[in-house]
């Protein structure tokens, strides 16, 4: 019971004060970025019917055959929380009508979502996601530009070497005669896939390319089952022909992997993921054209990608480990000699309400405790009153950077610390 009472739930975290800088941090950069490309934030319910990720993320992925957190409520209804973010904005966007939008609607979020993974370093079962989703445009400037901003996000955040392997997974057209070549080509091979590769041929495929086991990867290669990206379409391969071209203009740097499928099922067109050497994916996304009427709206084009926020400062972390949390107090009000307590707290009124951040002791410390709680905190400067101070309605400032100390009347300390005098 005790263990129950003071340890989290295995595969979540509790992120700390000198931790949640860093993501506010991200949170101000992709929201930043979202403002300039033009999206809108969307926030939907962290749970929703369990029937909507079962037919909007596919029936056949790891996610809805193993990873989510489903139960009955109270009034009997099976309902899920949110493995991933698109189905939920996929329902939103159907069941506000935002399809009656004239324009094409660009919609970003981030929060957790909740898979019941096995956990391990930087993959929790509650996991944090920022995505972008693009509705009603179809063209491969769209494409383009969703990655760009995948991208752009990851460079922005500090992630200097990203690269993006791309794909395309094909359409409703080239798909089935793919899959019927695969299940041709693969059937001699059944007894050595696998379990869930077994599963995969009858159910779905393409998804074969995603098995992590080797023994399955040797049989797709042996068997000569061709990559979906040999059996595109007319309109397929000019679609992301058109991709490639619009990415070269605007230098991105990309490599085709005609492996690549996503493990999500869907998926049509353009599949990518933005890898950075030493670790895996960091982030993908794709098309999918079919998701909307699946969900039961007008056919309508969508198009997104994912960060998962947690790896993605995890990696950071590793990266640039010397960059800690900044405080960013101002001011540590310094009581020297308890006859100034109300009139410290005055000040300290007076600095907040100019909206400098400022702050003081309440453990009844003595002066020199209390200047090493300034240090500590990490203050710029510290206002000590005193007796003295008192009688004279004046203040101690001490730059805690420099050093320099100076005495100047109470009635002038905010003006001189918004017009900047303590930069001298
Ligand atoms: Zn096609
Ligand atoms: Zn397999």
């Amino acid at each position: 019971m005790g263990d129950l009472l003071t340890q989290r739930p295995r595969g979540t975290t509790d992120i700390l004060p000198q931790d949640v800088v860093r993501w506010q941090e991200i949170e101000r950069t992709v929201r930043e970025l979202c403002q300039v490309y033009g999206y809108q934030e969307i926030r939907t319910p962290v749970f929703e019917h369990t029937e909507l990720f079962a037919r909007g993320v596919g029936e056949t992925t790891d996610i809805v055959e193993k990873e989510m957190y489903t139960f009955t409520d109270r009034g009997g209804r099976s309902v899920t929380l949110r493995p991933e973010g698109t189905a939920g904005v996929v329902r939103a966007f159907v069941e506000n009508k935002l399809y009656g939008w004239a324009d094409a609607v660009k919609l970003y979020y981030i929060g957790p979502m909740f898979r019941y993974e096995k956990p391990q370093k930087g993959r929790l079962r509650q996991l944090h996601q920022f995505g972008c989703e693009v509705f009603g445009a179809s063209g491969p400037d769209v494409d383009a530009e969703v990655i760009a901003l995948n991208v752009e996000v990851l460079r922005r955040s500090g992630l200097r070497d990203v690269q993006v392997e791309l794909n395309s997974v094909g359409c409703s057209v080239c798909r089935p005669r793919h899959r019927e070549q695969m299940v041709e080509k693969l059937t001699p091979f059944k007894e050595q896939l696998c379990t869930d590769c077994q599963r995969r041929l009858e159910r779905n495929p393409l998804r074969i390319f995603d098995c992590k086991n080797e023994i399955c990867q040797g049989v797709l290669m042996e068997s000569g089952a061709p990559t979906i990206l040999e059996s595109l379409c007319d309109d397929c391969q000019i679609h992301f022909t058109g991709v490639q071209a619009l990415l070269q203009s605007e230098r991105i740097t990309f490599k085709i992997n005609p492996r690549l499928v996503r493990g999500l099922d869907y998926y049509t067109r353009t599949a990518w993921e933005c890898v950075l050497p030493g670790y895996s994916s960091v982030a993908g996304g794709g098309r999918y054209n079919g998701l909307v009427a699946e969900a039961g709206g007008p056919e309508t084009p969508g198009i997104g990608f994912a960060v998962g926020l947690d790896r993605l400062l995890m990696i950071l972390a590793d990266k640039q480990p010397e960059k800690s949390a900044r405080s960013r107090l101002q001011i540590f009000v310094v009581v020297a000699d308890p006859t100034a307590q109300v009139y410290g707290m005055e000040i300290l009124q007076e600095l907040r309400a100019a909206g400098i951040a400022a702050d003081k002791d309440y453990l009844g410390k003595g002066m020199k405790a209390q200047l090493k709680s300034a240090d500590r905190l990490g203050a710029a400067f510290t206002v000590i009153v005193g007796e003295r101070e008192l009688s004279k309605a004046t203040v101690g400032l001490k730059n805690l950077v420099t050093g320099s100390q100076l005495e100047l009347p109470r009635a002038e300390l905010v003006e001189y610390l918004q017009s900047g005098g303590d930069k001298q």
